[in-house]
């Protein structure tokens, strides 16, 4: 059988360690081996980040806004340790900010459900996918500590002068602290667009939490410019496809979240989602079993990861020339969403195929029982568990099987 034709290219942004040496494996036995697919290729690792100053880092965000889909391997974020240990010229700030920022995306984070894997939530059947609004609010916001009496005060100033808000905030009766926050409507919108557009391409319902009783300006905001959106532009296409779209108090969402059993999207403020994606991907148990996506606002540009770092107590065993029995799947989840992306641009079917074919035997591999030690850990002291080569073979013979028939 011939390779399928892929005839737009994808970003492959390669990485550091243990992710890495996973990373070729699945290009060189699971992709390169079934597709003919042009991969643009930028080496993130960090030792080439060093070397280019980072340049690479714009180079490869800029790729994936122009080919609309980049599939990512997890990078080093240097701290002051690996600083020394790679005697890096600077402390390089996370590659996944800087795509980010780039691209102006959405994170997804969405689990991966095995039906033989034990979940701490065990009645969480399928995905709660998490998204997170990344800007502003606390990670923005200024400080004061007060040390006497005294009034304090929030203030605005348009920059033409027209108009001051003095906005009179508390009398301090003696020391305290107080905080100021803010976020755009712009950022807010882009935002809700994303998560829109996930929805709809998952089919799946959205879920909009906020405390927009306590905080009647600020979260009324976030919920007035989903309620418009939907109203707007997706009423109607989410009907036709049977879902829906709900704002909910978060302390009302997080009750949801523990009673159903999953199947949704929930679109978090910045800090609920920094916390939520922590608990919810515990819930499901393994790290080694989650996925993240960026999505832009409108739709169009992809880029898809593992949720986990770059695995680094395996790789000193790999170097060490010893097996490791490291988790591929969320990586090869993150090859699988990005093919996926780039076949329902490209209207691909054959390529649509294979990343649905390359999803159903990592599920029925592990599932029959084939698992690395992580799994295996979750599934009791009687479950066995393979190398990752070991396993690495047996997916790659289950679709050159396929391939076949
Ligand atoms: P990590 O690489 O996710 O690993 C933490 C631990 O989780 C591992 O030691 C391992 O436990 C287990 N684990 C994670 N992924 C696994 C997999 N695929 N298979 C089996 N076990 C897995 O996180 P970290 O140690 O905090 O960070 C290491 C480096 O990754 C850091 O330099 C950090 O900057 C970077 N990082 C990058 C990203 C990203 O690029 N998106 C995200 C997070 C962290 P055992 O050792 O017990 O087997
Ligand atoms: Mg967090």
């Amino acid at each position: 059988m011939p390779k399928i034709e892929v005839k737009n290219p994808i970003v492959d942004i390669t990485g550091d360690e243990m992710a890495n040496v996973v990373w070729e494996k699945i290009k060189n036995e699971l992709i390169l081996p079934f597709l003919d697919i042009k991969l643009v290729t930028f080496d993130l690792g960090i030792i080439n980040r060093d070397l280019t100053s980072d340049k690479i880092t714009y180079e490869a965000a800029e790729a994936i806004n122009k080919y609309k889909t980049g599939v990512k391997c997890a990078t080093i974020t240097p701290d002051d340790k690996r600083v020394k240990e790679y005697k890096l010229k600077k402390k390089y700030p996370s590659p996944n900010g800087t795509i980010r920022n780039i691209i102006n995306g959405t994170i997804f984070r969405e689990p991966i459900i095995l039906n033989n894997i034990p979940k701490f939530v065990n009645h969480w059947n399928e995905p709660v996918v998490i998204a997170r609004h990344a800007f502003g609010d606390i990670y923005k916001s200024k400080e004061i500590s007060v040390k006497k009496k005294g009034r304090l005060f929030l203030r605005f100033e348009s920059f033409d002068k027209k108009q001051v808000i003095d906005e009179h905030i508390y009398d301090f009766p003696s020391s305290g602290v107080a905080l100021s926050y803010f976020n755009i409507d712009q950022s807010i919108r882009e935002f809700a667009l994303s998560c829109f557009n996930f929805a709809l391409n998952r089919k799946i319902p959205l879920y909009l939490s906020t405390k927009n009783t306590i905080l009647q300006k600020y979260d009324e905001a976030f919920k007035k410019i989903f309620d418009e959106l939907y109203e707007k532009k997706y009423k109607k296409i989410f009907k036709e496809n049977n879902i829906s779209y709900q704002h909910r108090l978060i302390d009302d969402m997080v009750a949801c979240l523990m009673k159903w059993s999953g199947g949704f999207l929930w679109a978090c403020k910045n800090y609920d989602g920094d916390v939520m994606s922590d608990l919810v991907a515990q819930g499901y148990g393994s790290l080694g079993l989650m996925t993240s996506v960026l999505l832009s606002p409108n739709g169009e540009i992809l880029e898809t990861e593992a949720a986990h770092g770059t695995v680094t107590s395996h790789y000193l065993q790999h170097k060490k020339g010893l097996d490791t029995s490291t988790n591929p799947i969320a990586s090869i989840f993150a090859w699988s969403r990005g093919l996926l992306h780039r076949s329902n641009l490209d209207k691909n079917k054959s390529l649509k195929n294979f990343a649905q074919n390359l999803e159903r035997v990592c599920i029925e591999t592990i599932e029959g029982g084939h698992m690395t030690k992580d799994l295996a850990l979750m599934v009791g002291p009687d479950q066995k568990w393979i190398n990752t080569n070991q396993l690495f073979t047996i997916i790659s013979k289950k679709l050159t099987k396929l391939k076949n028939t």
